[in-house]
C-alpha cells in the first residue's frame, strides 16, 4: 500500500514538473484526484513517526472525584438536550451551504495567512473539516462522564467510546459535504483522534452518510514527530499536506486549532492570532466555527490543568471562577493561570 501511494506520489511530482499538464483541474479526473489523495497521505505519513497505542480493555472506569461542577452540566445539556443547539448548527451549516459555490469557484487557498505556502493554481478544491463536534456529537460520550463524575477527559476512555460507535452525524453537516462532494470537492476529515481509532471512526462516517473514500485515505488522524514535536494536535502540517494537492475551499471545526496553529494561549492573544492570520476575512465565508461549550482550547488554559492530568472538578470550578471574577485567586496557584499543561479532550 505505502509503495502503491509512493509510486502514484512520484507520478504526479513528474507530471507536475514536466509541465505536461497545461489546463485547470477538474473533478471529473478521477485518476488524477486519486493520485493527489496518495500524495497527501504520502505527505502525511512522512510526518508519521509510529506510536503503540494502548487501548485499555474498556472495562475500567477512569478515576471519579464526586464532584459536579455546575458549568459543565449546563455546557453538556445544552449541547445534548437543547433545540437551539440543533438550530446553531443547522444555521451554520446553512450559510455555509450559500456560500458554497463561491467558494468552490474562488481562486487561493481558504487557509491561514502563515499557511499560505503552497500556490493554488490548478488544484482541485477540497474542504477540510474537523470531526468531533464539528459533523459528529459525541454529547452521551460527555453526558456519561459527566454524570460518571470523572475527574477529567481519559483518552484511553475516548478509544472505548469510539469503538462503541454511537457518535451521531449533524444532518446538516452531512448535507452540506454531500453536495460539496457532487460539486467536485473532496472532503478532508483532519482530527485528533488517534490512528487506533481508524476502523470505527471510518465506520462511523459511512454509516452517517459522509463521504468517505473506498480506502479512507481522505481521514486523516493526529500524528506525532516530524514537524509536529508537541505530540502532536497541531493540525497545520496536515493543512499543508492537502494543501499541497488541493486548493482548500473551506474549512470547519469546533476549535479555533481546527483553523490555525498556536491556539494554546490566554484568550487576548488567541484573538490576536486570529486576526493576524485573516480570520476575520474568512468567518462566514470561508471558515465555519460550531458551537462547543463543553471543551476545547479555549477552556484548557482557564482550568488550569495539574501536570498529572487529575484536575479535580472542585478545582476547575474554581479556576473558571477566578476568570469570571479575577479577584479571586486560583484554586491551584493564588492567581490566574498563565499556563497549562496540555489539552486534554478531543478536537
Ligand atoms: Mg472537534
Amino acid at each position: 500500500m505505502r509503495h502503491l501511494v509512493l509510486l502514484s506520489s512520484l507520478v504526479l511530482l513528474a507530471a507536475c514538473q514536466n509541465g505536461r499538464r497545461s489546463e485547470p483541474m477538474t473533478a471529473n479526473d478521477a485518476g488524477d484526484l486519486d493520485a493527489r489523495v496518495a500524495a497527501v497521505v504520502s505527505c502525511i505519513d512522512a510526518q508519521w513517526v509510529p506510536v503503540e497505542f494502548k487501548t485499555p480493555s474498556c472495562s475500567y472506569l477512569p478515576p471519579q472525584d464526586g464532584f459536579l461542577p455546575a458549568n459543565e452540566a449546563y455546557a453538556v445539556l445544552w449541547m445534548q438536550s437543547a433545540y437551539e443547539s440543533e438550530a446553531v448548527i443547522s444555521s451554520i451549516y446553512g450559510a455555509a451551504g450559500m456560500q458554497l459555490d463561491q467558494a468552490l469557484a474562488a481562486p487561493g487557498h481558504a487557509l491561514a495567512t502563515s499557511e499560505l505556502d503552497h500556490p493554488s493554481e490548478r488544484k482541485p478544491p477540497a474542504i477540510i473539516v474537523d470531526i468531533d463536534e464539528t459533523i459528529v456529537d459525541n454529547d452521551a460520550f460527555n453526558a456519561r462522564g459527566l454524570a460518571k463524575r470523572f475527574i477529567q477527559f481519559d483518552e484511553g476512555y475516548f478509544d472505548c467510546w469510539g469503538a462503541e460507535q454511537k457518535a451521531r452525524g449533524y444532518p446538516a453537516a452531512v448535507r452540506l459535504l454531500r453536495d460539496a462532494e457532487a460539486k467536485g470537492a473532496t472532503v478532508f476529515y483532519v482530527t485528533n483522534r488517534r490512528e487506533n481509532q481508524r476502523t470505527p471512526v471510518v465506520e462511523t462516517l459511512r454509516r452517517e452518510g459522509f463521504p468517505v473514500r473506498a480506502d479512507g485515505a481522505n481521514v486523516v488522524f493526529r500524528n506525532f514527530g516530524g514537524t509536529n514535536d508537541d505530540g502532536s494536535r497541531e493540525k497545520g502540517p496536515r493543512r499543508q499536506c492537502v494543501a499541497s494537492q488541493f486548493r482548500v475551499a473551506m474549512m470547519f471545526g469546533d476549535n479555533l486549532g481546527d483553523f490555525v496553529d498556536h491556539v494554546h494561549q490566554r484568550p487576548e492573544q488567541r484573538r490576536a492570532l486570529a486576526t493576524k492570520e485573516g480570520a476575520d476575512s474568512h468567518w462566514g465565508r470561508t471558515w465555519f466555527m460550531l458551537p462547543n461549550p463543553v471543551y476545547g482550547s479555549w477552556l484548557a488554559v482557564m482550568q488550569g490543568f495539574r501536570a498529572d492530568g487529575q484536575t479535580p472538578g472542585s478545582d476547575r470550578e474554581r479556576n473558571l471562577e477566578s476568570w469570571a471574577d479575577p479577584q479571586l485567586p486560583d484554586a491551584e496557584t493564588g492567581t490566574v493561570q498563565e499556563s497549562f499543561e496540555s489539552e486534554r479532550t478531543p478536537q
